[in-house]
Formats: structure tokens, sequence, C-alpha cells
């Protein structure tokens, strides 16, 4: 009989850090997922590869019930990942180890799990005749080629690429040639794709499978992400881990899929905040991707085409005494098939009548546009009628109960709803404080931008004697299963327009016949608390421009442009994008930081807590930071603690602390040695609700 330490899913503060000591008579092999007893519970757990205390009496050991047997173990490399993500993130390693298998396996029974074994088994649906992706796949352009060059060179093969490529280059048609060269050179390699959302990209999934199962057969391409059941998802997860998927195409969580015989990494839109989880253990799947490449001897692409600043700084070039960073740096600059850049131009509103929507330039603008059969997007990342409601008489405003924030009126179904706790009523008839019955609103959103285009364009009729068509695309136009698709197949078979919407429009598309982009009102992000916000609004609008004139244009027809409504034209942020220049705006945002001694020149971690009373949120950090004052190098900086920007949400006010180090390894060090004091001091702040430490935080 041996004894043996297994992982099982104990949360980060539950006091279980490590692994429990099981006995089993069977020889059982690390990376082995097994079910044993803990308390009265019989759970999931995965046989772990560290030292047992040899003075451990086995009879006070409870033994383990069962093993998957015929479940290959989990790979070193696969368990490695798990390590450091916990470690990185501060969490234990079961907890972390749990969140990176499928839900189901928790549930399933040895059985259940060896009929799930023989259905993989059993051959599916022929091959299909390969179609143009697979035949004719498009012949590289010049930039792509020689970026592929590089990517094959030697020197590269185990290295983290960041891919600078700007809209419309040709990322994918990269990705995919590299992942012809490296599945086709070794007989069992494997593949791990990831894209920030997997809905959004529909068109990439299509043509992964268009392109590789005519190659390596059907069912050599599985998708991972958190909107398929259960039941898909450990599929996939074997398929990954038997090998039989050639290739994963995920979202974040995908990063912890079992591959064993991995040989490169792809991650796309590499800047997107969703890569960053919220929740539980809050890790970056695009950090964990370049460390997962470098455990495993492998190829990393980053691709973007306005790269985090994390990703730019490490992907400099040698200057001087500045050895340079560790990843190589890649660019495409042009366009596939010729089709130039839109022009970018700025529209001062400050000239314009208060509350102007749209400027009558922009209008006709539009009008001409559609009439020649082309489409126009209209992008304003705020749905709903208005973020506001007022009242006229008195200063009544549409205040969430719960929440620092205004419940957003929507004019379409009639309520107020706040879009942070989900409170949703009905619009009151008459001022809830004077009985007013004049109602007003201030600001605008999607559905009142959609509002005033019908209105406009029901004035005329098309060219073709038809009414013009405008179409909004947001969270709530889509709320239904089936819409967003449906909605956007509508764009693409050009019923539509005018299409009005939020970031969800923005980005990945492939409109082909867009030929303008209006940004309606982009300045809230120009004067945002958060220093990542001019980051976001950046990729943002550049990634709206990027739908526009994405097919080459008919001669003599006018260049597509990107119209941006501001009050701010002159500053430095729509200047760089009218040049399109994303090096020149990170070279000054990087300035910027570097004087600020914010991220990448410092590495972060926030300390959050929640409570029903503020003071109450406030006293835990204040203690927590006593604590860590007391064992902190001189490296680390522990800032006071501060209420968030957002004090209250669904009724939990929140505060948070900033700990900050020029070192990330001095961080790291700090953290691992605070962990006691601060799970102690938790303990003696009982009505502290929620608390949750962020590593690499993407908003403060
Ligand atoms: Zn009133
Ligand atoms: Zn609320």
């Amino acid at each position: 009989m041996g004894i043996f330490s297994v992982l099982v899913d104990a949360p980060a503060h539950s006091g279980i850090a490590g692994a429990l000591d099981y006995t089993s008579d069977h020889a059982l092999k690390a990376g082995m997922l097994v079910r044993v007893p803990l308390g009265r519970r019989e759970v999931l757990g995965l046989v772990w590869d560290c030292p047992t205390s040899t003075e451990l009496d086995p009879q006070s050991l409870k033994p383990v019930l069962a093993a998957y047997t015929d479940l290959p173990p989990l790979n070193a490399a696969w368990c490695k990942l798990v390590q450091f993500g916990a470690q990185y993130y501060q969490r234990s390693w079961g907890e972390m180890a749990h969140q990176a298998l499928p839900p189901q396996l928790r549930t399933l029974s040895d059985e259940q799990l060896q009929r799930r074994l023989k259905k993989l088994n059993t051959p599916g649906t022929p091959p299909q005749a390969p179609g143009p992706e697979a035949l004719q796949p498009p012949t590289p352009t010049p930039e792509q080629a020689q970026v592929l060059q590089a990517l094959q060179a030697p020197a590269a093969q185990d290295r983290t690429a960041l891919l600078f490529g700007s809209t419309g280059s040709g990322k994918t048609e990269v990705y995919l040639r590299r992942m012809t060269d490296v599945l086709q050179h070794h007989p069992q390699a494997q593949a791990l794709i990831m894209v920030p959302e997997i809905n959004l990209t529909p068109q990439l999934e299509e043509r992964v499978r268009a392109r590789f199962e005519p190659l390596l057969g059907v069912g050599c391409v599985v998708s991972m992400h958190s909107a398929m059941t259960p039941a898909q998802r450990l599929n996939a997860w074997l398929a990954a881990h038997l090998g039989r998927a050639r290739i994963v195409l995920g979202t974040r969580l995908s990063i912890f899929a079992s591959i064993p015989h991995l040989k490169l990494i792809v991650v796309d839109e590499e800047h997107d905040p969703s890569y960053k989880q919220q929740e539980g253990a809050r890790y970056s799947a695009r950090d964990l991707a370049v460390y997962r490449g470098h455990l495993e001897g492998v190829q990393v692409i980053l691709g973007s085409a306005t790269p985090s600043l994390e990703s730019w700084f490490q992907s400099r070039p040698a200057q001087g005494e500045d050895a340079g960073g560790r990843y190589l740096r890649l660019a495409m600059p042009s366009r596939v098939g010729d089709s130039a850049l839109p022009d970018v131009k700025t529209v001062d509103m400050r000239m314009m009548p208060k509350g102007t929507l749209f400027a009558p330039l922009l209008l006709d603008a539009m009008r001409e546009r559609v009439d020649r059969g082309e489409q126009v997007m209209v992008l304003l990342n705020r749905r709903g009628w208005a973020p506001v409601l007022m009242c006229t008489e008195c200063d009544w405003k549409s205040q969430c109960p719960h929440c620092t924030a205004y419940r957003v009126f929507h004019r379409e179904d009639r309520t107020l709803r706040c879009h942070h706790c989900g409170l949703s009523s009905r619009v009151p008839r008459h001022c809830p404080s004077c009985g007013n019955l004049d109602l007003g609103w201030q600001g605008r959103g999607t559905e009142q931008l959609h509002e005033h285009l019908t209105q406009w364009f029901a004035q005329a009729r098309h060219p073709d004697d038809r009414p013009y068509s405008v179409l909004r695309i947001d969270a709530d136009s889509t709320r239904h299963k089936g819409s967003l698709e449906q909605q956007l197949s509508q764009v693409h078979a050009g019923e539509v327009d005018v299409l009005v919407g939020t970031q969800m429009i923005a980005k990945g598309h492939d409109f082909r016949r867009m030929g303008m982009v209006v940004v309606a009102d982009p300045d809230g992000a120009l004067y945002s608390a958060d220093f990542r916000a001019p980051e976001r609004l950046f990729d943002l609008l550049l990634q709206a421009a990027g739908r526009a004139g994405r097919a080459a244009r008919p001669e003599g027809a006018p260049p597509a442009q990107v119209w941006i409504q501001t009050r701010n034209p002159e500053h430095p942020l729509f200047a760089a994008l009218r040049r399109h220049d994303y090096p020149g705006f990170a070279e000054q945002q990087l300035q910027e930081r570097q004087l600020a001694g914010m991220p990448p020149y410092t590495h972060q971690a926030l300390l959050r807590a929640e409570a029903r009373q503020l003071s109450d949120a406030l006293a835990f950090l204040d203690a927590a930071r006593t604590a860590g004052l007391q064992g902190a190098a001189d490296r680390i900086t522990l800032y006071p603690p501060v209420p968030m920007a957002m004090q209250k949400v669904a009724n939990a006010e929140r505060a948070q602390m900033l700990i900050e180090s020029v070192q990330r390894g001095a961080l790291q060090q700090f953290l691992n040695t605070w962990s006691d004091a601060l799970h102690a001091t938790r303990t003696q702040h009982k009505r502290v609700t929620r608390w949750a430490i962020d590593i690499d935080p993407q908003a403060i």
C-alpha cells in the first residue's frame, strides 16, 4: 500500500493550500485523476507529484476510492502550468487544477467516462471533399511570406513573437500557414489558437475547419469556450487530451487544455482584456500562454493591430544600453489586396449646437455612401436610450438605489435598468420626488441614435426605390440565442444600409461593403481615471476603422472614411489615429507610463474587499497593510486603501489597495510571505463579505 498526494478542489483560503494524502493499493502515477473522500463528500482528485510525509501512519489516512485508469495521466508540463498559475495568481493548487479541468469530470463515474471514451473512438462522418479554402489557400503577400520565413527560422522556434499587423493585413493567414507547417512536420503535433470571444468570430472557426479537415480529417479541430454545454466541453477536452484533436480553438479557458503534443500557440488579438479572468483565479490567459510556450519550448505568436503596451515593450528592439525585449517583433503594415487604410477625420462638436447627435455634414455623407450601395457603421459604446433619466423641475435623477451609478433609460421597453446590479423597473409616469410629469434625459445611447437615423432616412428613399434600412446591434438587440448571427447575416447580405451598435460590431467582423464609420461620442474615455483607458480607446477606434474599406474599391470611388465626433479634436490620440500610427501612440503612452511609474515599468497587485459598510472594508485593508508593512522589503510600495471609483455595486461597499514594485520577482516574493498574514487578518474582520487579490489588474 502506498501513500499519494492528491489535489482536491479547495478554495484558496480554506486552509488546504496544497495536496492531501491518501492511500491506495494501486501504483498511481502523478497526473492521474481519482475519486477520493473529502469530509462527507466524494470528490474528484488529481494525483500530484510532491513528497508525502514519511512519518504518516497509513492507518490514519483515507483510501483513494477509484482511479480513472482508462485516461492517460495529465503530463508533467500541464501540472507545472497549473502549479505556476496557482503560485503566481495566489490560489491553491487544488483550486487552480480544478478550474483547469472540464466541470463535467467532477460528476462522472469511471464507467460513464469509459462510455464517453468508447464513443469518441467510433469513427465519425467521412471526410468531405476539400473546398477552395483547403485546395487554393490565398497566395501569401510579400509581407506575409517574410513574416512566415522569420517564424520558421531556428532561432524563432521556441520564442514568443509579436505579430504587429494592421487590420486587414491577413494575420489569420499567417496563423493558418504556420499551423500547417507545424502540424504537417510532426505527425502528432497539436496547436492551440486562442481568440478573445468565440461567438464574435464564427468566420474564423469555419475557416480553420475548412482549411484543416481535408488535410487532417474530420474532428481535427475542437472548440473550447464557456458557451458550450458541459458534455460538449468534456468531449472537446478528451479529444485534445487523447491527441485526437490536432487543433484546439478556444477562449481564455483553453489555455489550460491538456494538449500532450503541443507544438504551437497562437493568441489572436492578444491585447484584448477578455483574456483576463475576472473571477476566482484572476489569470491572464495571454501571459500564461507565454509561460506555457517557454515551459514546453514551443513558439508563441501574439497577434494584434494594437498590441498591449506590455507586449509592445517586451518586443522593443535593442537600443544603446538596452538589450531590447524578449519577444521577436514582426510587422505587417499593409493591407491585403491593396485596399488603402481609411481616411480618419474629426468633426469638432464644439461648433455644433448643444445636444447635436450627428453633424449635418455627416448625415449627408452617410446618405451619399448608402446611395452608392455602400454600408455605414455608427459606433457608440453605450446602450439604451440615455444614460440618465431626470426631472426637469427638481434635482431627481435615475440613481440606482443599490449602486454608485444611474439607471439607464431604455425607451424601447420603457424600463430603467442598472447595468451593474441588473435592477430593472418601469419608467415612472411622473417624477418620484416632486410629481412633475415632464421627465427628460441626459446623454445618448444606441437606441437614440438608431431612432434618430431611422427617422432621418425615412424622409427619402434609396435610388433603388426602397426604404433605407437602419439596424441596431448591441447586447439588448441580441439577447435571444441566434439573434446576433441572424442580424450579422443581414449585414453581410447587404440588407442593411446603416448599422448602429456598441463595440460588439467594431471587432473582428469582415464587412466587405463598409465604406464609412462614424464614431459618435468617444470623449468619455479620454478623461477616465483608469490609466489604460486611452489604450483601450485607441484599440476600439482602430478596430472600428479597420471595418471600413476592406474590399478593394472601384476606380474613382472615394476612399473609405472614419469620422470621429469629438470636442477634443486636437487630442494627440486622434492625431496618432489620423496617421494610423500605433507605434507613435505607443511610444507616447510608454513615456507617460515611465514618468508616472506605471506598468509595464512597474508591477502591480490589487487587494480588494467588500462589506455592507465601507468602513469595514477599509478597516480590513488597513490591517492587511499594517501586517504587510512589517514584512515588506524596501522595493515594495503598499498604498493606503481607498474606496473604489464605483464605490457601491449591489449594496456592497467596495475598497481597494494597490501594491507595487519595479521588480516582478520582489512583488511575488512579498505576496507569498504576506499570504498567511492576510488570511489571519481576514478571520478577524468578519464583516468583510468578499475579498480577492488581483495580480496584474487590468482596471484600477
Ligand atoms: Zn421632480
Ligand atoms: Zn444597481
